[in-house]
């Protein structure tokens, strides 16, 4: 299994790999600005320069994912917010090719009364035109995938549906260069049950319907303060919260999903104690981990 968690990037974006190691990540994520607002200094070169140095140092540590602005909102139905959206949306492609970073999780966006279909459309749209842009441009692809996450459904949230994801990626014109990040507290939120062998399976199978596990490119691993179908967006510890410890035993012993990157987004404080007790809870699941 790929398991990890997301990191601080406080002192320098490189510093979230020496965090990483120290609570035993093999994958990280982590946000390239400030994910509360919209504007960022430009990636200087010795930025990058430690970056890639880091990179080298802590090559058991891969891949990396970034979660784009919590601001941006590709779906929105007022012109001037689309497009500022849009162009915070394509700096933050723009800063993982110049990372060298393959995946970009982002909530992509809320419908805010327009409908779902037409919110859908927007997000398509939004993305079509950002990735048309960078081929234009670079003369080359955009080198890292798009990965819509799945919500919890708050408020005009898309994704809270597996259909949703699945009518955008039909929508795109490169759906090569996008897939999904499956967030478990969101999709237990949400309303899909994963708390027995036959539930998870049956979420499984609805995602494969929908969605294609192929597309399926990373995961959240989040217990959830809140019920079943609750549409409240709210992370607990690993087995601390409504869904409990048995879904983390599927998927970590699921072989599917044995190269697919796993990251915890469950609440810490600042020494990162908690992400190393999540991490040790999850090994403990794996098959044979007590032998
Ligand atoms: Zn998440
Ligand atoms: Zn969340």
């Amino acid at each position: 299994m790929l398991l990890g968690a997301h990191m601080s990037v406080s002192g320098g974006l490189h510093k979230a790999f020496e965090r990483g190691k120290t609570v035993g990540c093999q994958t990280i994520q982590i946000f390239t600005k400030n994910a509360s607002q919209w504007k960022a200094k430009p990636l200087a070169g010795a930025d990058i320069a430690a970056w890639q140095k880091a990179v080298t140092a802590h090559d058991g540590i891969t891949p990396v994912i970034t979660h784009d602005s919590y601001l941006i909102n590709l779906a929105s139905p007022v012109e001037e917010s689309w497009e500022k959206s849009l162009g915070a949306f394509k700096e933050e492609i723009e800063r993982n090719r110049l990372l060298g970073i393959p995946y970009l999780v982002t909530h992509a966006g809320a419908h805010m009364s327009s409908g779902e279909e037409a919110g859908l459309t927007r997000i398509a749209r939004a993305v079509n035109r950002v990735h048309n842009e960078i081929v234009e441009e670079t003369g080359n692809p955009p080198g890292t995938m798009i990965l819509f996450e799945t919500t919890a459904g708050q408020g005009s949230s898309l994704g809270y549906k597996f259909e949703h994801w699945g009518r955008l990626l039909e929508q795109l014109d490169h759906p090569e260069w996008a897939g999904i990040c499956f967030d478990t507290c969101h999709v237990f939120a949400s309303g899909y049950d994963m708390r027995t062998a036959e539930t998870y399976d049956a979420t499984m199978s609805e995602f494969d319907r929908y969605i294609g596990l192929q597309n399926l490119r990373a995961f959240h691993i989040n217990d959830s303060k809140q019920g079943l179908g609750s549409r409240v967006d709210r992370h607990e510890a690993i087995g601390k919260g409504q869904l409990g410890i048995e879904p983390f035993r599927f998927l970590v012993n699921d072989a599917r999903f044995a190269s697919t990157p796993m990251v915890l987004e469950t609440p810490k404080g600042t020494d990162d104690t908690e992400d190393l007790l999540n991490l040790a809870t999850l090994r403990g699941l794996l098959k044979g981990a007590e032998a």
